[in-house]
């Protein structure tokens, strides 16, 4: 089953469609015939030229992105995303507010710290992030200079089931652990970041989709790599990009439009994640900590209730070639990481295991 491969619920990087890889492979050593391998070639040849042009174009198509955004790829994961995002969008005020929902998004306020004014308008924490905040318009400062939030979080399996109101704040969001899942609008954001190794790529490339009017203010002391405008002005190609990745994050998006782009992939999700939280729901054994209107279709997150019974869980599972379903290593419990790639039959033979686990171990 599964072409001898094992169903990987990690939380990144994560399962890439098998297809995309076996059309890589095909083409490893010599790339459409002109002799080398993409892993060899020039980021200034005219072939490489047309792999990234191409990924943007079809990435823009995907995800219906207008005119007045650019499209970037970078290094440097979510993470660096989390420093560059402040240096170069606090340009008024200095002030941002960010809305915290789980460990990513506290670290993203915690290094916008260094450069600003940063204000908690609201956070989950109180209930170990179980749930989104409903935030309102007038929750923001009126001269916030963008506000900040985690679209999914990957560690506690939520999501936002509304796009936050911020009137004329541009909208920032971590978008990591859900890009290419569902169907966005993109105008209502000032800019969407994501590390490409969830439902995109091999890590390595992060992308960032920006609006345009927001480039170009960041400090005369920026280090030059972590200035927007730099990468904007130069197609993505200041320095080397991550040329391989790019290329099969480019594969990706071919793939996906292939098969009729973001909504049945969106609607494989909905039933894919539906089923789960179902089994979870109706069962004795497992339970889902995450509210109900808050809860994620890429990262499933949920708990014996007994640590030992979890641990015995995520071994046998292993056993039976489902791997990574322990939860962060902040929490523990387990967490089925669902992404794009994984295929329905991943999830049917995770909740037949699930089952059998339950029946095995009533009390
Ligand atoms: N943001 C989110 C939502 C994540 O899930 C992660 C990592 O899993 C990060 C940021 C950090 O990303 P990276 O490891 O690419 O820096």
């Amino acid at each position: 089953k599964n072409n001898g491969r094992v169903y990987n619920f990690s939380a990144g990087p994560s399962m890439l469609p098998l297809e995309v890889m076996e059309n890589v492979a095909a083409q490893l050593t010599n790339y459409m015939g002109c002799g080398q391998s993409v892993m060899e070639m020039s980021h200034r040849s005219k072939e490489f030229q047309a792999i990234i042009d191409e990924a943007e174009a079809n990435l823009r198509t995907l995800m219906k992105i207008p005119e007045n955004y650019k499209v970037l790829f970078l290094q440097g994961g979510g993470t660096l995303q989390f420093s560059m995002v402040a240096m170069n969008l606090l340009r008024k005020s200095k002030k941002a507010d960010y809305i915290v929902t789980g460990t990513w998004a506290k670290k993203a306020a915690a290094e916008a710290k260094k450069f600003g004014d940063i204000k908690i308008v609201a956070s989950s924490e109180d209930t170990t992030f179980s749930y989104i905040p409903k935030v309102k318009k007038e929750d923001f400062r009126a001269d916030a200079d963008y506000v900040h939030i985690t679209f999914n979080n990957t560690i506690y399996g939520t999501h936002y089931g509304y796009i936050p109101d911020t009137g004329d704040i541009p909208l920032v969001a971590d978008m990591s652990s859900c890009i290419l899942s569902e169907e966005i609008d993109v105008t209502k954001f000032g800019l969407i970041y994501a590390g490409a190794q969830k439902n995109i790529a091999p890590a390595g490339v992060t992308l960032v989709i920006i609006r345009e009017d927001l480039i170009g203010f960041a400090p005369a002391e920026t280090p030059t790599y972590l200035d927007y405008k730099v990468h904007a002005e130069n197609g993505s190609m200041y320095n080397t990009p991550p040329c391989f990745t790019i290329y099969v994050a480019g594969e990706v998006f071919k793939h996906i439009l292939k098969n009729g782009g973001i909504p049945p992939l969106h609607q494989l999700d909905v039933e894919k994640a539906g089923k789960l939280y179902k089994y979870i729901d109706e069962s004795k054994m497992y339970k889902c900590p995450v509210q109900a209107d808050s809860r994620s279709l890429m990262n499933v997150v949920f708990v014996t209730g007994d640590g030992e019974l979890d641990k015995k869980f995520i071994a046998e599972a292993k056993e039976k070639g489902l791997v990574n379903l322990g939860g962060h290593r902040s929490i523990g419990g387990m967490r089925a990481s669902i992404y794009n790639a994984m295929p329905m039959e991943g999830v049917d033979t995770l909740i037949a295991f699930m089952k059998k686990f339950e029946e095995e171990n009533a009390k």
